[in-house]
Protein backbone atom coordinates (compact mmCIF):
# COMPACT_ATOMS: atom_id res chain seq x y z
CA UNK A 1 0.00 0.00 0.00
CA UNK A 2 1.29 3.47 -0.89
CA UNK A 3 1.19 6.51 1.43
CA UNK A 4 -2.39 7.70 1.86
CA UNK A 5 -4.05 10.84 0.57
CA UNK A 6 -3.90 13.69 3.07
CA UNK A 7 -4.95 17.18 2.02
CA UNK A 8 -3.40 20.50 3.10
CA UNK A 9 -5.83 20.73 6.01
CA UNK A 10 -4.70 17.36 7.36
CA UNK A 11 -7.85 15.56 6.28
CA UNK A 12 -7.38 11.96 5.16
CA UNK A 13 -9.27 11.24 1.94
CA UNK A 14 -10.81 7.78 2.20
CA UNK A 15 -14.06 8.09 0.32
CA UNK A 16 -15.03 8.59 -3.33
CA UNK A 17 -18.55 9.42 -4.41
CA UNK A 18 -18.81 8.10 -7.90
CA UNK A 19 -21.45 9.53 -10.22
CA UNK A 20 -22.21 7.01 -12.98
CA UNK A 21 -24.61 9.29 -14.86
CA UNK A 22 -26.00 12.80 -14.47
CA UNK A 23 -29.35 11.66 -15.87
CA UNK A 24 -32.30 10.99 -13.62
CA UNK A 25 -35.79 9.56 -13.94
CA UNK A 26 -37.14 12.17 -11.49
CA UNK A 27 -37.08 15.97 -11.53
CA UNK A 28 -36.95 16.99 -7.87
CA UNK A 29 -37.75 20.68 -7.55
CA UNK A 30 -34.53 21.45 -5.64
CA UNK A 31 -32.30 19.39 -7.90
CA UNK A 32 -33.10 19.48 -11.64
CA UNK A 33 -35.38 21.94 -13.42
CA UNK A 34 -38.28 20.55 -15.50
CA UNK A 35 -37.30 20.29 -19.16
CA UNK A 36 -33.58 20.21 -18.38
CA UNK A 37 -31.75 18.60 -21.32
CA UNK A 38 -28.18 19.71 -20.90
CA UNK A 39 -26.86 16.28 -19.93
CA UNK A 40 -23.40 14.83 -20.45
CA UNK A 41 -23.24 12.94 -23.77
CA UNK A 42 -22.94 9.18 -23.19
CA UNK A 43 -19.69 9.00 -25.19
CA UNK A 44 -18.20 11.24 -22.52
CA UNK A 45 -19.24 8.95 -19.68
CA UNK A 46 -16.34 7.04 -18.27
CA UNK A 47 -16.62 3.41 -19.37
CA UNK A 48 -16.68 0.67 -16.75
CA UNK A 49 -13.03 -0.08 -17.60
CA UNK A 50 -12.09 3.57 -17.04
CA UNK A 51 -14.04 3.79 -13.80
CA UNK A 52 -12.43 0.61 -12.50
CA UNK A 53 -8.97 1.98 -13.31
CA UNK A 54 -9.56 5.24 -11.49
CA UNK A 55 -11.14 3.59 -8.46
CA UNK A 56 -8.37 1.00 -8.34
CA UNK A 57 -5.83 3.85 -8.25
CA UNK A 58 -7.75 5.54 -5.45
CA UNK A 59 -7.97 2.33 -3.42
CA UNK A 60 -4.23 1.81 -3.79
CA UNK A 61 -3.84 5.30 -2.32
CA UNK A 62 -5.94 4.53 0.74
CA UNK A 63 -9.55 5.07 -0.33
CA UNK A 64 -11.66 2.20 0.99
CA UNK A 65 -15.19 3.51 0.62
CA UNK A 66 -17.07 4.17 -2.62
CA UNK A 67 -20.65 5.29 -3.04
CA UNK A 68 -22.40 4.89 -6.41
CA UNK A 69 -24.52 7.93 -7.11
CA UNK A 70 -25.69 10.28 -9.87
CA UNK A 71 -28.07 11.52 -11.33
CA UNK A 72 -29.89 8.30 -10.76
CA UNK A 73 -27.33 5.48 -10.74
CA UNK A 74 -29.92 2.77 -11.42
CA UNK A 75 -30.55 4.30 -14.86
CA UNK A 76 -27.00 3.39 -15.90
CA UNK A 77 -27.18 0.16 -17.90
CA UNK A 78 -25.68 -2.87 -16.11
CA UNK A 79 -24.90 -1.03 -12.89
CA UNK A 80 -24.68 -4.30 -10.88
CA UNK A 81 -21.89 -5.41 -13.24
CA UNK A 82 -19.92 -2.27 -12.39
CA UNK A 83 -20.67 -2.75 -8.69
CA UNK A 84 -19.29 -6.30 -8.82
CA UNK A 85 -16.12 -5.14 -10.55
CA UNK A 86 -15.50 -2.44 -7.96
CA UNK A 87 -16.36 -4.74 -5.10
CA UNK A 88 -13.66 -7.15 -6.33
CA UNK A 89 -10.93 -4.50 -5.83
CA UNK A 90 -8.77 -5.81 -2.98
CA UNK A 91 -8.69 -2.65 -0.85
CA UNK A 92 -12.30 -1.62 -1.26
CA UNK A 93 -14.21 -2.36 1.96
CA UNK A 94 -17.45 -0.48 1.69
CA UNK A 95 -19.51 -0.16 -1.50
CA UNK A 96 -22.79 1.71 -1.07
CA UNK A 97 -25.44 3.30 -3.28
CA UNK A 98 -27.61 6.42 -3.26
CA UNK A 99 -30.82 6.04 -5.25
CA UNK A 100 -34.26 7.53 -5.63
CA UNK A 101 -35.60 3.97 -5.37
CA UNK A 102 -37.75 4.10 -8.51
CA UNK A 103 -35.98 1.13 -10.11
CA UNK A 104 -34.91 -0.55 -6.91
CA UNK A 105 -37.55 -3.28 -6.93
CA UNK A 106 -36.03 -4.76 -10.10
CA UNK A 107 -32.42 -4.34 -9.09
CA UNK A 108 -32.17 -4.82 -5.30
CA UNK A 109 -31.19 -8.49 -5.36
CA UNK A 110 -28.67 -8.05 -8.20
CA UNK A 111 -27.07 -5.14 -6.33
CA UNK A 112 -26.82 -7.14 -3.15
CA UNK A 113 -25.27 -10.07 -5.05
CA UNK A 114 -22.81 -7.64 -6.65
CA UNK A 115 -21.54 -6.59 -3.23
CA UNK A 116 -23.44 -3.38 -2.50
CA UNK A 117 -23.74 -3.42 1.28
CA UNK A 118 -26.02 -0.58 2.14
CA UNK A 119 -28.17 2.01 0.44
CA UNK A 120 -29.53 5.50 0.91
CA UNK A 121 -32.91 6.16 -0.64
CA UNK A 122 -34.24 9.68 -1.19
CA UNK A 123 -37.79 10.09 0.05
CA UNK A 124 -39.14 13.56 0.76
CA UNK A 125 -42.82 12.73 1.23
CA UNK A 126 -45.11 9.82 2.06
CA UNK A 127 -48.09 11.50 0.41
CA UNK A 128 -48.51 10.39 -3.24
CA UNK A 129 -49.67 13.77 -4.59
CA UNK A 130 -47.00 15.71 -2.72
CA UNK A 131 -44.34 13.19 -3.71
CA UNK A 132 -45.36 13.67 -7.36
CA UNK A 133 -45.23 17.45 -6.98
CA UNK A 134 -41.75 17.43 -5.42
CA UNK A 135 -40.30 14.90 -7.86
CA UNK A 136 -41.84 16.15 -11.10
CA UNK A 137 -44.37 13.34 -11.45
CA UNK A 138 -42.71 10.47 -9.56
CA UNK A 139 -44.83 7.55 -8.34
CA UNK A 140 -44.51 7.03 -4.60
CA UNK A 141 -45.62 3.37 -4.82
CA UNK A 142 -42.60 2.47 -6.89
CA UNK A 143 -40.23 3.84 -4.28
CA UNK A 144 -42.08 2.12 -1.42
CA UNK A 145 -41.95 -1.17 -3.37
CA UNK A 146 -38.26 -0.60 -3.98
CA UNK A 147 -37.68 -0.05 -0.28
CA UNK A 148 -39.49 -3.28 0.57
CA UNK A 149 -37.35 -5.11 -2.02
CA UNK A 150 -34.16 -3.62 -0.54
CA UNK A 151 -35.07 -4.91 2.91
CA UNK A 152 -35.96 -8.34 1.48
CA UNK A 153 -32.64 -8.48 -0.40
CA UNK A 154 -30.74 -7.90 2.84
CA UNK A 155 -29.39 -4.44 2.04
CA UNK A 156 -28.75 -3.02 5.50
CA UNK A 157 -28.91 -0.43 6.83
CA UNK A 158 -31.42 1.32 4.58
CA UNK A 159 -31.18 5.06 5.18
CA UNK A 160 -33.94 7.40 4.09
CA UNK A 161 -32.69 10.81 2.91
CA UNK A 162 -35.30 13.52 3.34
CA UNK A 163 -34.54 17.04 2.15
CA UNK A 164 -36.49 19.20 4.57
CA UNK A 165 -38.29 22.15 2.99
CA UNK A 166 -40.14 24.71 5.06
CA UNK A 167 -43.81 24.83 4.05
CA UNK A 168 -43.35 21.96 1.58
CA UNK A 169 -42.77 18.79 3.60
CA UNK A 170 -41.70 19.84 7.10
CA UNK A 171 -45.14 18.88 8.42
CA UNK A 172 -44.32 15.24 7.53
CA UNK A 173 -41.19 14.73 9.57
CA UNK A 174 -43.02 13.06 12.45
CA UNK A 175 -44.79 10.73 9.98
CA UNK A 176 -41.43 9.89 8.43
CA UNK A 177 -40.03 9.13 11.90
CA UNK A 178 -42.84 6.64 12.51
CA UNK A 179 -42.50 5.14 9.04
CA UNK A 180 -38.79 4.51 9.66
CA UNK A 181 -39.36 3.12 13.18
CA UNK A 182 -41.86 0.60 11.77
CA UNK A 183 -39.46 -0.61 9.05
CA UNK A 184 -36.15 -0.46 10.89
CA UNK A 185 -34.82 2.21 8.54
CA UNK A 186 -32.49 5.05 9.51
CA UNK A 187 -33.73 8.59 8.82
CA UNK A 188 -31.46 11.39 7.64
CA UNK A 189 -32.78 14.93 7.42
CA UNK A 190 -30.93 17.24 5.03
CA UNK A 191 -30.82 21.03 4.70
CA UNK A 192 -31.44 22.38 1.19
CA UNK A 193 -28.28 23.55 -0.54
CA UNK A 194 -28.11 26.38 -3.10
CA UNK A 195 -26.82 24.36 -6.07
CA UNK A 196 -27.85 25.48 -9.55
CA UNK A 197 -30.99 27.58 -10.17
CA UNK A 198 -33.25 24.94 -8.70
CA UNK A 199 -31.30 24.58 -5.47
CA UNK A 200 -31.22 28.36 -5.10
CA UNK A 201 -34.95 28.80 -5.54
CA UNK A 202 -35.60 25.85 -3.22
CA UNK A 203 -33.39 27.60 -0.69
CA UNK A 204 -36.29 29.95 -0.05
CA UNK A 205 -37.71 26.87 1.73
CA UNK A 206 -34.54 26.43 3.75
CA UNK A 207 -35.14 25.32 7.32
CA UNK A 208 -32.44 25.22 10.00
CA UNK A 209 -32.53 21.63 11.27
CA UNK A 210 -31.90 22.80 14.82
CA UNK A 211 -35.51 24.03 14.74
CA UNK A 212 -36.63 20.59 13.56
CA UNK A 213 -34.63 18.88 16.26
CA UNK A 214 -36.25 20.99 18.98
CA UNK A 215 -39.66 20.22 17.52
CA UNK A 216 -38.92 16.48 17.49
CA UNK A 217 -37.82 16.70 21.13
CA UNK A 218 -41.36 17.76 22.03
CA UNK A 219 -42.78 14.56 20.50
CA UNK A 220 -40.07 11.95 21.05
CA UNK A 221 -37.42 11.29 23.66
CA UNK A 222 -34.19 11.85 21.74
CA UNK A 223 -31.02 10.23 23.07
CA UNK A 224 -27.38 10.53 21.89
CA UNK A 225 -26.46 7.95 19.25
CA UNK A 226 -23.56 7.00 17.05
CA UNK A 227 -23.78 5.54 13.58
CA UNK A 228 -20.79 3.74 12.09
CA UNK A 229 -20.02 5.16 8.64
CA UNK A 230 -22.48 7.93 9.38
CA UNK A 231 -20.43 10.54 7.52
CA UNK A 232 -21.38 14.14 8.11
CA UNK A 233 -24.69 13.40 9.82
CA UNK A 234 -25.01 14.03 13.54
CA UNK A 235 -27.19 11.30 14.98
CA UNK A 236 -29.69 10.98 17.77
CA UNK A 237 -31.73 7.92 18.73
CA UNK A 238 -35.39 7.74 19.67
CA UNK A 239 -35.70 6.13 23.11
CA UNK A 240 -37.50 2.79 23.14
CA UNK A 241 -36.91 2.20 19.40
CA UNK A 242 -34.02 1.24 17.13
CA UNK A 243 -34.42 4.40 15.10
CA UNK A 244 -31.53 6.74 14.55
CA UNK A 245 -32.10 10.16 13.06
CA UNK A 246 -29.22 11.93 11.33
CA UNK A 247 -29.10 15.70 10.85
CA UNK A 248 -27.10 16.83 7.82
CA UNK A 249 -26.56 20.55 8.24
CA UNK A 250 -24.30 21.87 5.46
CA UNK A 251 -25.76 25.36 5.90
CA UNK A 252 -26.42 25.89 9.61
CA UNK A 253 -23.35 23.96 10.88
CA UNK A 254 -21.00 22.96 8.12
CA UNK A 255 -18.83 19.92 8.67
CA UNK A 256 -16.01 20.68 6.23
CA UNK A 257 -13.31 20.20 8.85
CA UNK A 258 -14.04 16.46 8.82
CA UNK A 259 -14.50 16.14 5.05
CA UNK A 260 -12.92 12.88 3.90
CA UNK A 261 -14.25 12.68 0.37
CA UNK A 262 -13.94 13.69 -3.26
CA UNK A 263 -16.42 13.24 -6.11
CA UNK A 264 -15.91 11.81 -9.56
CA UNK A 265 -18.47 12.95 -12.14
CA UNK A 266 -19.84 10.69 -14.86
CA UNK A 267 -17.49 12.29 -17.40
CA UNK A 268 -14.44 11.87 -15.22
CA UNK A 269 -14.09 15.29 -13.57
CA UNK A 270 -12.66 14.91 -10.08
CA UNK A 271 -14.42 17.50 -7.92
CA UNK A 272 -12.57 18.30 -4.72
CA UNK A 273 -15.51 19.96 -2.94
CA UNK A 274 -19.27 19.87 -3.51
CA UNK A 275 -19.46 23.61 -2.99
CA UNK A 276 -16.43 24.79 -4.97
CA UNK A 277 -15.55 24.71 -8.65
CA UNK A 278 -12.07 23.17 -8.35
CA UNK A 279 -11.81 20.01 -10.43
CA UNK A 280 -9.32 17.93 -12.37
CA UNK A 281 -10.40 16.39 -15.68
CA UNK A 282 -9.31 12.76 -15.68
CA UNK A 283 -11.10 11.61 -18.86
CA UNK A 284 -8.70 13.17 -21.39
CA UNK A 285 -5.75 11.74 -19.48
CA UNK A 286 -7.30 8.27 -19.43
CA UNK A 287 -8.10 8.43 -23.14
CA UNK A 288 -4.58 9.63 -23.96
CA UNK A 289 -3.23 6.52 -22.24
CA UNK A 290 -1.86 7.87 -18.96
CA UNK A 291 0.11 5.23 -17.00
CA UNK A 292 -0.90 4.06 -13.52
CA UNK A 293 1.95 5.92 -11.78
CA UNK A 294 1.08 9.21 -13.48
CA UNK A 295 -2.61 8.69 -12.75
CA UNK A 296 -1.82 8.35 -9.06
CA UNK A 297 0.43 11.42 -9.18
CA UNK A 298 -2.44 13.36 -10.78
CA UNK A 299 -4.77 12.25 -8.00
CA UNK A 300 -2.21 13.22 -5.33
CA UNK A 301 -1.75 16.64 -6.95
CA UNK A 302 -5.54 17.11 -7.02
CA UNK A 303 -5.88 16.29 -3.31
CA UNK A 304 -3.17 18.87 -2.59
CA UNK A 305 -5.62 21.43 -4.04
CA UNK A 306 -8.66 20.44 -1.99
CA UNK A 307 -10.36 23.62 -0.74
CA UNK A 308 -10.83 24.13 2.97
CA UNK A 309 -14.60 24.50 2.85
CA UNK A 310 -17.67 25.34 0.83
CA UNK A 311 -19.28 28.79 0.85
CA UNK A 312 -22.96 27.91 0.42
CA UNK A 313 -23.85 30.39 3.08
CA UNK A 314 -21.52 33.25 2.20
CA UNK A 315 -21.84 32.93 -1.60
CA UNK A 316 -25.11 31.14 -2.38
CA UNK A 317 -24.92 32.19 -6.05
CA UNK A 318 -21.57 30.56 -6.56
CA UNK A 319 -22.29 26.99 -7.64
CA UNK A 320 -24.12 26.97 -10.96
CA UNK A 321 -23.92 23.21 -11.56
CA UNK A 322 -26.75 21.03 -10.33
CA UNK A 323 -26.21 18.44 -7.64
CA UNK A 324 -26.88 15.73 -10.23
CA UNK A 325 -23.82 16.91 -12.17
CA UNK A 326 -21.34 16.54 -9.36
CA UNK A 327 -22.92 13.44 -7.89
CA UNK A 328 -24.99 13.92 -4.76
N1 LIG B 1 -30.66 9.92 -7.47
C1 LIG B 1 -29.97 9.52 -6.27
C2 LIG B 1 -30.80 9.86 -5.05
O1 LIG B 1 -31.94 10.28 -5.21
O2 LIG B 1 -30.32 9.65 -3.94
C3 LIG B 1 -28.57 10.06 -6.12
C4 LIG B 1 -28.29 11.46 -6.52
S1 LIG B 1 -29.17 12.71 -5.64
C5 LIG B 1 -28.51 14.16 -6.42
C6 LIG B 1 -28.39 12.63 -4.05
C7 LIG B 1 -29.04 13.41 -2.94
O3 LIG B 1 -28.85 14.78 -3.20
C8 LIG B 1 -30.52 13.17 -2.79
O4 LIG B 1 -30.80 12.75 -1.47
C9 LIG B 1 -31.11 14.54 -3.06
O5 LIG B 1 -32.26 14.73 -2.29
C10 LIG B 1 -29.97 15.45 -2.67
N2 LIG B 1 -30.03 16.80 -3.26
C11 LIG B 1 -30.08 17.16 -4.56
N3 LIG B 1 -30.10 18.50 -4.70
C12 LIG B 1 -30.04 19.01 -3.44
C13 LIG B 1 -30.02 20.32 -2.89
N4 LIG B 1 -30.07 21.40 -3.67
N5 LIG B 1 -29.95 20.45 -1.54
C14 LIG B 1 -29.90 19.36 -0.73
N6 LIG B 1 -29.92 18.09 -1.18
C15 LIG B 1 -29.99 17.92 -2.51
Amino acid sequence: MEPGLVDPFNRRIEYVRLSVTDRCDLRCTYCLPPGHHDFIEPEHWLTFDEIERVIRAFTELGVYRVRLTGGEPLTRHKLPELAARLNALPHLEDLSLSTNGVQLKKQAHALKRAGVKRINVSLDSLQPARFAAITGGGKLDKVLDGLAAAGAAGLHPVKINMVVMNGVNDDEIEDMVRYCIDRDFTLRLIETMPMGDTGRSASSHYLDLEVVRRRLEERFELVPALMPGGGPARYVGVAGTNLRIGFITPISRHFCETCNRVRLSADGALYLCLGQDDKVELRPLLREGIGDGDLKDTIRAAIARKPERHEFRERPQKIVRFMSRTGG
